[in-house]
């Protein structure tokens, strides 16, 4: 059954064959992804689902490729990197994601935590997002039209953030948004090489860890588009 369903879902496309993807799997390994689980969470979604077919061949290299509007999909390695930072604390149950693009960190997401809350301010990237994810039979995941510097007040709070855009300081709702103990990763920078931030929610305040140099499209101010 496995088997079958991954034949449909490669759809017969060479380059997205079950030995890129392992050859994949292995250069994350080497570049330091440690956590079984988002590994193999990443052996198993099919990153060429959502790209435009015509850079499906490139799907598994480890790279961020185009997704339309000015955006990219993340590059695999951040993507298995900041799931990594954003689990180490132990166990999930609500994370919201900012940023949702493709989808692709999401579907990421959606096997490994309970349930996921996605916003995104374009709405037509959000809308095929969705599509994917039903297509993928991942359940689990809430979307919303909306602004990420504000959050989802409504909804928090919040487990684990990840923010998948570059923001030019900490943005205060999401630290508000943040349950005690919960964890935020987030690219923090206004220029084209950004500094990714861990920040926990501590008793009396958070801690802030500053980790690896990153590049991510900046997170934007001003109207929904
Ligand atoms: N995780 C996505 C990455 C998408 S790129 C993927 O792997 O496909 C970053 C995304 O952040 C873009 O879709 C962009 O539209 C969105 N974004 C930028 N500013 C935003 C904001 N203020 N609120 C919500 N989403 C935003």
């Amino acid at each position: 059954m496995a088997r079958e369903k991954d034949h449909l879902l490669r759809g017969g496309i060479g380059m997205t064959s079950q030995r890129t993807r392992e050859r994949l799997i292995e250069r994350l390994y080497d570049e330091g992804l440690s956590n079984a689980r988002v590994l193999e969470v990443i052996r198993r979604t099919p990153r060429h689902l959502f790209v435009d077919e015509a850079l499906a061949h490139r799907a598994y290299e480890d790279t961020a490729l185009p997704i339309g509007h000015n955006q990219t999909i993340s590059q695999p390695y951040i993507v298995g990197r900041m799931t990594e930072l954003l689990l180490a604390g132990g166990p999930l149950d609500k994370v919201m994601e900012i940023g949702t693009g493709s989808g692709y960190q999401t579907a990421v997401l959606a096997q490994l935590v309970e349930r996921v809350f996605s916003v995104e301010r374009i709405q037509s990237l959000q809308d095929r997002a969705k599509e994917r994810l039903v297509e993928l039979k991942l359940r689990n995941v809430v979307f919303r039209w909306g602004d990420g510097w504000e959050g989802w007040p409504a909804l928090a709070p919040y487990n684990g953030i990840l923010v998948t855009a570059a923001a030019t300081e900490v943005p205060q709702a999401l630290l508000d948004q943040l349950a005690p103990g919960g964890r935020l990763v987030i690219p923090v920078g206004a220029g084209d090489v950004q500094q990714l931030m861990l920040i926990v929610r501590e008793e009396n305040g958070f801690s802030r860890h500053l980790l690896d140099a990153v590049r991510f499209v900046p997170l934007r101010n001003g109207p929904l588009a």
